[in-house]
């Protein structure tokens, strides 16, 4: 129900702005007003993706924090969620791990098409934690990236993998992945569901609305339908779903949330 995401630099393996965990946290306070019954982080540290999910309040995931702490990184995706497809419980609360750990998942929406793909990851060994649709969306992902991208360098490969599966994707969905390979990239999707790029100086932001990143930044790029956007702590790229360069509409936030 909300998504945000960050990317910070980092100067000599330390966090050069904000620790990635801190914004996420703050967005996803922002955007309690739209009603949620789970929380969830992931963060990219080390080649690795640790992440931890709660059902209930974000205090229970606050909690969660506080018992199991997380790294300080430059990188990072928080998600509250609506529960459609499964119930809410830890287990079905995002992010959606998938890629033997590697690869982690956030998604606002309905995969309408879950079902369909789920029948074709099974078949093909793929195995199932949760009840929803969204880890039917990271296994997919997971699965391009792998295997139809075998051969590809880690630079620009998990965007081409997102162009990949939102071409099989029919719904509703923002999607937000985070790759250990690429551990200073977050890679984000739009369909029929909102997203925006919050602007910074050595740093950028995404929010499924403008609270998830108000507090750091006013400049704000609505995506468009059918958009990608790659951001890095320096730079914003916009494609639709095929890998065509696109442009999404920038604006200042003038007004107080
Ligand atoms: N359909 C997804 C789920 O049930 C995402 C729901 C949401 O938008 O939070 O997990």
């Amino acid at each position: 129900c909300g998504i945000v995401g960050y990317v910070g630099r980092s100067v000599d393996g330390g966090i050069a702005g904000h620790s990635a965990l801190d914004v996420v946290l703050e967005g996803l306070r922002r955007l309690e007003y739209r009603g949620y019954d789970s929380a969830g982080v992931a963060v990219v540290s080390k080649g690795a993706i640790e992440s931890r999910k709660k059902s209930g309040k974000l205090s229970n995931l606050i909690a969660e924090l506080e018992a199991h702490p997380l790294p300080e990184t430059v990188t990072g995706i928080g998600h509250t969620r609506w529960a459609t497809h499964g119930g809410p419980t830890d287990r079905n609360a995002h992010p959606h791990l998938a890629d033997g750990g590697k690869l982690a998942v956030i998604h606002n929406g309905i995969i309408e098409n879950f079902a369909e793909l789920k029948l074709e990851l099974l078949d093909k060994g793929v195995t199932f934690l949760s009840e929803t649709d969204t880890e039917v969306a990271a296994a997919l992902l997971a699965d391009i990236y792998r295997n139809k991208l075998a051969g590809d360098t880690a630079e620009g490969r998990l965007t081409r993998a997102m162009e990949l599966a939102c071409q099989r994707l029919e719904g509703a969905f923002t999607l937000l992945a985070v790759h250990a390979d690429q551990p200073d990239v977050v890679v984000a999707a739009r369909r029929n569901s909102p997203l925006v790029v919050g602007l910074g100086e050595g740093e950028n932001f995404l929010g499924s609305d403008v609270s998830g990143f108000i507090d750091y930044t006013r400049r704000a790029v609505e995506l468009g339908q059918d958009q990608i956007v790659t951001i890095t702590a320096d730079t914003v790229e916009i494609t639709d779903f095929f890998g065509n360069p696109a442009a999404g509409k920038e604006y200042h936030v003038d007004w107080d949330p």
